[in-house]
């Protein structure tokens, strides 16, 4: 019905949304012509559905007089008439909210059940007596980490600290909160949020201020967790208590707001927002995080413990002194002065607690051997680049004198890289032989390398000997380097001499090789390496041919 009759009744259709509890509508307007106009809207628009309203209330006459004053049971509120609302009691005739305090019996005995009986009776939704309730809620966690039983006598102190608290109770009921905010929909306002936190509770409050007038809004407090936690980290919690309880506030009321303003005591929980979460460790990370969600564009800022609202709540007053603390209701004076706030420079703060450490660690294993580097490798010219590319960042790291003008390789690196490489694999396979051949021991001949006639060449790499030196030939095809067949290098020459050769066949492949390469026993190497390449066996595949039927 709301949805439908929108356009022609646009106050009674709003009010159907957003103002209606089961079967009462309760509205708050600017200005009397604005409520009749909205008593007027009600009445049609529910007319239209055949309903009619009845039992009119408001704490000004001149509402319900006029043209529409249709019912008997319309009045005006007396002015000693209390209405209960939602929880709160309500005097129309002030416009002020008021707590009942519940009749208590006389108690012979404290336990934790009268305790925890007595407490769950006062009835704060707004949170307004958060001091008064986290001073009975410290109580109890008091109890329970005493671990006493239910209809266990308490001990004396505690005894004393409970009834001394529940003498004062009655104290709530002289309270008086304003119901009116102070705002109409033209003034501007803003939000100001207060956290903090103490060793045995954590509590925020948020205040809605407009030019002349600050309200205490709602506010909220958690005891301490049992295990021990460290004071910034409470004070952290409060800030996304605080982040929370903005939030709803946010979606809650029906209020343009010009900014908003969230204040600590806690330097740390500054200097942990003002930098990205990821800095942090996981605790601090995630509530950071959560709170810059929640809150994108409120402003946090420092504020004296002795001017923080917060502080109020989570160390608790007792009953009889919330009513005349004016710091709680009103929040610090300074709240009214806009400009005041606006121009203090924050210090610029940073702290190292709760940083995250990022450890490097590096392990070296028996596995980092040359072969398992290179079996990483499918491609020679990349592992040519990749090692030419290794000294450049060691030099690098070594000394800023080595500077290289350009990203490009050369081909002396190149050659150095190659040269490396093979050093490194006839080191790994040939370790013995080598090792001989360095000692000038003639009479050691390996089964392996015996018909080469190995020897050493200035660079300290192994070629084959052969009686090939006196030929015209040039040095690097009458002494070819030695490679092994098992060597992973020895099956990466020959993909490329295959590939260089344009697909060429095993003689092809063998000799390009022998022009720089000794592969001990490449033959079947180098077939197993045709044998497997894609290209080769795809043009070599022969077509299937329809069989013929014999002639007739
Ligand atoms: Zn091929």
């Amino acid at each position: 019905m709301a949805k439908d009759e929108t356009r022609c009744f646009p106050i009674g259709s709003n009010i159907l949304k957003e103002n209606m509890y089961v079967d009462d509508a309760l509205v708050s307007c600017d200005s009397v012509d604005a409520a009749v106009q909205a008593r007027r809207d009600l009445i049609e628009i529910l007319r239209s559905a055949g309903m009619q309203l009845d039992k009119w209330a408001a704490n000004c006459p001149d509402i319900l007089s006029g043209n529409h004053c249709a019912s008997q049971e319309d009045r005006a509120f007396d002015k000693d008439l209390i209405v209960p609302t939602l929880g709160l009691r309500w005097t129309p005739a002030t416009d002020e909210f008021s707590y009942t305090v519940p009749e208590l019996s006389t108690i012979t005995t404290v336990t934790k059940r009268a305790i925890l009986s007595e407490v769950a009776r006062i009835y704060d939704p707004t949170g307004w007596l958060a001091p008064v309730t986290v001073r009975a809620k410290m109580l109890l966690q008091h109890l329970w980490l005493q671990g006493h039983d239910w209809d266990q006598p308490t001990d004396h102190t505690t005894t004393e600290l409970w009834l001394d608290f529940r003498r004062k109770l009655a104290a709530l009921q002289t309270c008086r909160i304003p119901r009116w905010l102070g705002v109409n929909s033209k003034s501007s306002r803003m939000l100001h949020g207060f956290s903090d936190a103490s060793e045995r509770a954590y509590a925020t409050a948020i205040y809605l201020v407009s030019q002349d007038a600050s309200h205490l809004l709602t506010a909220k407090s958690k005891v301490a967790p049992i295990r021990s936690v460290s004071v910034p980290r409470l004070e952290l919690c409060g800030a996304t208590l605080l982040a929370r309880l903005m939030q709803k506030v946010l979606q809650d009321i029906n209020l343009t707001i010009a900014s908003i303003h969230c204040w600590t005591d806690s330097q740390i929980v500054l200097a942990w927002l003002r930098a990205p979460p990821c800095t942090w460790k996981v605790f601090v990370a995630n509530r950071v995080s959560e709170i810059h969600s929640l809150l994108p564009n409120a402003a946090w800022s420092h504020v004296a413990s002795k001017h923080n609202p917060a502080d109020v709540a989570s160390r608790g007053c007792s009953p009889d002194q919330l009513q005349g603390n004016e710091l709680w209701w009103r929040g610090p004076p300074w709240l009214l002065s806009s400009t005041s706030f606006a121009t203090i420079e924050e210090p610029v703060i940073s702290t190292q607690l709760e940083r995250r450490i990022d450890r490097a660690c590096f392990v070296s294993t028996e596995d980092d051997t040359i072969e398992n580097i290179l079996t990483r490798f499918s491609s020679l010219n990349r592992l040519y680049r990749v090692v030419t590319y290794c000294p450049r960042w060691k030099n690098c790291l070594a000394s800023t004198k080595a500077q290289y003008t350009s990203t490009a390789i050369t081909a002396k690196e190149i050659t150095a890289a190659r040269m490396n490489i093979t050093r490194a694999v006839q080191v790994y396979h040939f370790r013995e032989e080598i090792h001989r051949i360095y000692k000038g021991d003639d009479h050691y001949k390996s089964a392996r390398l015996r018909r080469h006639h190995p020897y050493l060449d200035e660079e300290d790499l192994l070629r084959v000997g052969g009686r090939l030196t006196h030929s015209l030939l040039p040095y690097s095809e009458r002494h070819p380097i030695v490679i092994p067949k098992t060597s992973h290098l020895a099956r990466l020459l020959v993909l490329h001499a295959h590939e260089v050769t344009l697909h060429g066949g095993p003689q092809l492949v063998q000799s390009f090789l022998r022009r720089q390469w000794w592969i001990l026993q490449a033959g079947s190497l180098i077939r197993q390496v045709i044998h497997s390449c894609v290209t080769c066996t795809r043009y070599q595949g022969r077509r299937l041919e329809q069989f013929m039927a014999p002639l007739p």
